[in-house]
């Protein structure tokens, strides 16, 4: 179980200002039982976007996002409104998130932060992976997670080090910083390597203490659910 929290709205709208349409995407999955990215939280950004002035060209939500053959056959039935759109808001964990990007060719927003695996690393058919800082930062990376794709999990552009496109700490594994650069590279959006992104609220790794019901609830289930 991934559980993800909705960014603050004033977050997500500053991600949206080059954008004038959108397609709204929702996670049935974690996200759904997280309160972050179900029908109800799909209609609600909707709503939003409508009141304040975008035009959304179509939502789904999509049993798992994190599962890359699933979508691309769903978003199938809706590639115009897709198509239509400039980018798309993603409302899913951050795996869910890094998986739609690899599948179409526009930006997709995080409308979420990924907290927590609720105690339990489970497998999700992707091979994106989240360490769940808190804070998602796919909106500057061009939807590749610089915490996972960069082995020195640099939240700032590369180090230096890499030679021929590859890692200097693994021959062999592509320089995840080059990657965020080729994609950014690809949906036009190098703009956002001018973004300085603050060192990371350790804090927000995990649960806060004042965890509401819903979250103490999953524990209970996965406590349960591992007995
Ligand atoms: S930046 Fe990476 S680790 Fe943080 S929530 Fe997003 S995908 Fe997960
Ligand atoms: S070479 Fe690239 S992936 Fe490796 S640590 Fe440096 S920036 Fe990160």
């Amino acid at each position: 179980m991934i559980y993800s929290e909705q960014k603050p709205w004033e977050e997500i709208e500053s991600y949206l200002q080059k954008d004038e349409k959108l397609f709204v995407l929702g996670c049935g999955g974690c996200a759904a039982a997280s309160g972050s990215g179900g029908e109800e939280q799909v209609k609600d950004l909707s709503y939003k976007l409508d009141e304040a002035g975008w035009e959304v060209t179509g939502s789904r939500v999509i049993e798992f996002l994190c599962n890359k053959g699933l979508v691309g056959m769903r978003l199938a039935r809706v590639s115009n409104q897709i198509e239509e759109a400039d980018s798309i808001l993603g409302a899913g964990c951050g795996i869910g998130v890094q998986a739609v990007g690899k599948l179409v060719d526009k930006q997709v927003h995080p409308a979420n932060d990924t907290v927590s695996m609720g105690h339990f690393h489970g497998a999700w058919p992707s091979e994106e992976t989240c360490e769940r800082c808190g804070e998602c930062l796919l909106e500057y990376t061009g939807g590749l997670c610089p915490l996972t794709v960069c082995t020195k999990g640099l939240l700032n552009g590369a180090c230096g080090g890499s030679h021929d496109g590859e890692c200097e700490v693994e021959p062999g594994r592509p320089c995840g910083w080059e990657l965020i650069y080729d994609r950014l590279k690809e949906i036009d959006r190098l703009d956002l390597l001018t973004t300085y992104n603050d060192p990371k609220a350790r804090e927000k790794y995990q649960f806060a203490p004042e965890m509401d019901q819903r979250k103490s609830l999953f524990w209970a289930i996965e406590a349960e659910q591992g007995e």
